[in-house]
């Protein structure tokens, strides 16, 4: 995915300090949840929120416009990436008004679905459910 993303870095407006898709729905696996309590010192919430819809939310690991646990952040995270030639459309508040086509990540969700299912990981959740 790092390669992949500094290939299309040449072609997207995202940088460090925009994070507007940091405030969309971010869906980790029990495998990614494990995965970021073993490398970061926060641990899940006893009780998962029963809230699903966190459109418009910050991500929790969002601090001061940036990432907090970049090399442990989710999948879904490492394959959001912009196209369009400005990130107007990013905007939480006016994203859902149009679609846009997406680079498809083929192989690689595929490997991750194995990882997934090698480790029983089947649900999906949102980071804000999970996490404070
Ligand atoms: S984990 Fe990091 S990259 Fe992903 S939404 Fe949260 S702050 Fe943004």
């Amino acid at each position: 995915m790092n390669e992949l993303y500094e290939y299309a870095s040449r072609y997207t407006p995202c940088k460090k300090g925009c994070s507007d898709c940091c405030h969309y729905a971010v869906t980790v696996s029990e495998v990614e949840i494990a995965f970021i309590e073993k490398f970061t010192r926060v641990k899940r919430q006893k009780t998962f929120s029963s809230k699903a819809d966190f459109h418009g939310t910050p991500c929790p690991f969002l601090k001061n416009g940036s990432c907090s646990i970049y090399d442990v952040r989710p999948f879904v995270c490492r394959r959001h990436v912009t196209l369009t030639s400005t990130n107007t459309w990013c905007n939480p508040n006016i994203s859902n008004n149009e679609t846009f086509p997406l680079l498809r990540f083929t192989s690689l969700d595929e490997a991750f679905d194995d990882i997934r299912r090698e480790s029983k990981s089947f649900e999906f959740y949102d980071i804000r459910q999970v996490f404070k």
